[in-house]
């Protein structure tokens, strides 16, 4: 089977004709499937595909990782386009967990700033031809590929990043992020881990992909990895972690940050890649 990843939005340019802005999308053509997963944060992903002949009016299914704005905010483009090439009469089916439409926000130094929550209403996204599946559990896309539904943590070095939180009524809590999920491809080299922002962690992402398909061979980690905010002590579990699970490719993206970015780089030498807006990966 040949799975091949293209990066329509991620934080950086990485080559000539593509933007780059805080967020991620990534175009997965595999077992005869075109997933999306996710939109980025904006319209550029429609500008981005075309100048990397990637056609999104043929998508079968959108997959979002969680409900953050930088992952979500390019659904109106995408939806009204499919229904301008009128592909999709039936409409879209966008896979994601019940917490998606959640109000969430950023609170920094006791100050709540912005909504960082999907920017539409879902009435607004289902008059558009949006048919939401949302479930906590896996939920299956082709013969072999799944998403990861709700991720257990199961270490105590990985933890939800303090400044995110949900509104409920006049109150704000820190978010569990239980909307976090991963798209997993199994491949014979073993499998394919594609993350949104990995918020519950990049090595709980991987643990809960490697349990509920029985397989323990972790070929290629690609995506948003949320190291942004480790510090030295879970930095340094998770590259004990990631070369305990002997991963042949590792790209990193978006939340990774440059910092941590390049502490993996410097640790994983030619298995790790920069995974920015532009790069197409055949795995
Ligand atoms: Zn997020
Ligand atoms: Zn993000």
């Amino acid at each position: 089977m040949t799975v091949t990843i293209t990066t329509l939005v991620e934080n950086t340019a990485g080559i000539p004709s593509v933007l780059g802005e805080w967020g991620q999308s990534l175009l997965i053509e595999a077992d005869g499937k075109r997933i999306l997963f996710d939109t980025g944060p904006s319209g550029i992903i429609i500008g981005n595909a075309k100048n990397l002949n990637a056609d999104l009016s043929n998508i079968d299914v959108i997959v979002l990782s969680h409900g953050h704005y930088d992952h979500t905010g390019g659904l109106k483009d995408v939806l009204n386009l499919i229904r301008q090439a009128g592909t999709r009469p039936d409409g879209v089916e966008i896979i994601g967990h019940h917490d998606i439409f959640q109000k969430k926000c950023v609170y920094i130094k006791g100050v709540h700033h912005g909504k960082a929550d999907i920017p539409f209403s879902r009435s607004e996204l289902e008059s558009l031809g949006a048919r939401f599946n949302l479930s906590h559990k896996p939920v299956k896309i082709s013969e072999n590929i799944l998403t990861t539904g709700e991720i257990e943590i199961t270490n105590s070095y990985e933890k939800i990043d303090a400044i995110l939180h949900v509104q409920e009524g006049d109150q704000f809590i820190p978010d569990p992020l239980a909307d976090d999920l991963s798209v997993i491809i199994k491949t014979e080299k073993g499998l394919i881990v594609l993350l949104g922002c990995a918020h519950r962690g990049i090595i709980n992402n991987i643990h809960h992909a490697q349990k509920i398909t029985g397989e323990d061979r972790i070929y290629a980690v690609i995506g948003g990895t949320h190291l942004i905010s480790a510090g030295p002590e879970q930095m340094s579990e998770t590259i004990k972690a990631l070369k305990q699970l002997n991963i042949q490719k590792l790209g990193a993206s978006h939340c990774t940050g440059l910092k941590s970015a390049a502490i993996l780089a410097r640790e994983f030498e030619a298995t790790f890649f920069f995974n920015n807006t532009g790069v197409k990966t055949v795995l």
